[in-house]
């Protein structure tokens, strides 16, 4: 069976490129029915962050990637429990397993205990650095005899545990860069426990993934170069090596790597300035994945990504994250969201309704009633109230009826910025200023005389009208245009402009029905006085 891990240290709070990993780790578990861990490694305490574990693994359950194994909050005691046969998955309350095999590493001749000095090794390093070459160790220890070494230990020399890492040549075949290949006589004889006899992050991961029954390691392209290190404790323990696959990185507009100076990295900054869940999914996905195949979709969700994901899909280069991206995400997914929701509503207030999608995919309900239709759109405008309300001021919510209409034509611009609702409806209470030239239009053959005329013939038209509906009123229009014989335009253009003082609004029928009989014979008068 499958079997991924995402492995975070609690170094700060989860950035977007961890969740990008975790999702990957998750998203090919579940394609594959094979199963995802949660393991914390916080071998290194000096930089553990307090809060940071929890904040992981909160962030991870809010966002919806459930884990098979791995440690949580209880959640009626909030105390930290461990799910699964293969724990503890915090590798501080492991420690004795990491002894263990270290010794077998000694014992096996892949390991030594070396005694150097900081002072020592900083001189090293030094001449090193001046000689032009790559700071390494020089295996002043690696051949110490056992008796030395144990005389050492007795007289209280603090030591470290290296790896002697074989010197030949090292290849493996990553799922996402292909075969690659490195020398040992270029890699650094790794310390694998410390002088506090803690391990380090590379001997606890790979005791860890072997314990944990691990068959796929997908993380950080950072991670590349530790991996023939990996790989040779692996061979050193006798152990199956696992897959790897290592993500491409991170980058800025700019292209440089990810980083906090252009913008916020933690998630929970994104979920705190109100993204969805969803929207994050859907565009941390795409960080280095596309289904490929010429599709041109790009909103998915997690059940449609658990479907489709392949890692042969996942991209060498590194990924540009794009915050305008996040926000377009996020307003497809609000979208997508409320319409779902109006949906049900619609169905729910009339049982016999008739859905049809129109020609850009919209669907459009045929009520059985106009009194049931009323009562949808209320529920509607009471739904989009509750998006923008404490953004509005008290002059807006006096006419409560007039509001939840006004709301309704500008839902789209409610979903994308509820902040601006104010500006948005405002011609609504107001009457507009403008010139009389707003109500021509060259290219539909409106002049100001055209103008007068289809303003004079609509306000006869709608004046006749008894039910004020936007059906009504659409009616009454059409007939206005017939009768008058002229295109739609030249009726439709002077109207909106009349009723709006704007180039661009909402469509007139909608308009006018928000505005009420009265207002809108007003607003005609009004306009037809600049004329
Ligand atoms: N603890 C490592 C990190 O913080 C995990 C690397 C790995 O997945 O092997 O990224």
């Amino acid at each position: 069976m499958i079997k991924t891990r995402f492995a975070p240290s609690p170094t700060g709070y989860l950035h977007v490129g961890g969740l990008r990993t975790a999702l990957y780790c998750y998203l090919f578990a579940k394609k594959n029915k094979g199963s995802f861990v949660l393991r914390i490694e916080d071998t290194d305490q000096e930089r553990y962050v307090d809060g940071a574990m929890e904040n992981l693994i909160k962030t991870l359950e809010w966002i919806g990637l459930e884990y098979d194994e791995g440690p949580r909050y209880g959640r009626s005691c909030g105390k930290l429990k461990q799910k699964g046969d293969f724990g503890p998955y915090v590798q501080s309350m492991r420690t004795d397993i990491y002894k263990e095999h270290a010794q077998k590493l000694i014992d096996g001749g892949h390991a030594y205990r070396c005694f150097c000095t900081k002072e020592r090794l900083e001189e090293m390093r030094d001449m090193q650095m001046k000689r032009k070459q790559a700071p390494m160790y020089d295996r002043k220890c690696c051949d110490l005899p056992e008796s030395e070494a144990n005389a050492k230990i007795e007289a209280g020399e603090t030591f470290v545990v290296r790896q002697k890492i074989p010197y030949e040549l090292m290849k493996f075949k990553d799922l996402v860069r292909g075969n690659v290949q490195f020398h040992g006589k270029t890699i650094d004889d790794q310390v694998l426990v410390k002088s506090d006899g803690f391990p380090t992050y590379h001997l606890a991961n790979v005791v860890d993934d072997h314990h944990m029954e691990i068959t796929h390691v997908i993380r950080g392209e950072e991670w590349l170069p530790s991996t023939p290190k990996h790989i040779a404790l692996y061979q050193a323990f006798g152990w199956d090596v696992p897959e790897f696959a290592h993500l491409p990185l991170l980058l800025n507009p700019d292209k440089t790597k990810l980083s906090k100076r252009q913008g916020d990295v933690a998630v929970e900054d994104y979920i705190k300035k109100g993204y969805t869940k969803e929207a994050i999914i859907n565009f941390v996905s795409l960080l280095g994945w596309n289904p490929g195949g010429g599709e041109e979709q790009e909103v998915f969700s997690l059940e449609e990504l658990e479907e489709i994901f392949s890692m042969e899909k996942v991209h060498k280069s590194g990924a540009v994250f794009n915050i305008e991206k996040l926000d377009w995400f996020n307003w497809r997914w609000k979208k997508e969201t409320y319409v779902r929701e109006m949906n049900e509503v619609a169905k729910e207030i009339d049982p016999n309704l008739k859905q049809e999608k129109d020609k850009r995919g919209n669907i459009q309900f045929e009520f059985s009633s106009e009194d049931l239709k009323e009562k949808f759109l209320e529920a509607k405008g009471i739904r989009l109230l509750e998006m923008c309300e404490e953004h509005l001021d008290t002059p807006f919510k006096t006419d409560r009826e007039k509001l939840l209409k006004a709301l309704i034509t500008v839902e789209e611009k409610i979903l994308k910025d509820p902040k601006e609702t104010e500006d948005n409806i405002n011609f609504y209470y107001t009457l507009p200023h403008y010139q009389a030239e707003l109500l021509t239009h060259e290219k539909m053959k409106v002049d100001l005389s055209q103008a007068k005329e289809s303003l004079e013939n609509s306000a006869k038209f709608l004046k006749e009208l008894d039910a004020w509906t936007e059906e009504s009123v659409k009616q009454s229009l059409f007939k206005t245009v017939e009768d008058m014989g002229v295109k739609n335009g030249q009726v439709f253009w002077p109207l909106r402009s009349a009723l709006t003082g704007l180039s661009f609004s909402p469509g007139v029928f909608e308009i006018a029905w928000v505005l009420g009989k009265d207002e809108t014979l007003d607003r005609i008068n009004h306009a037809l006085d600049k004329l």
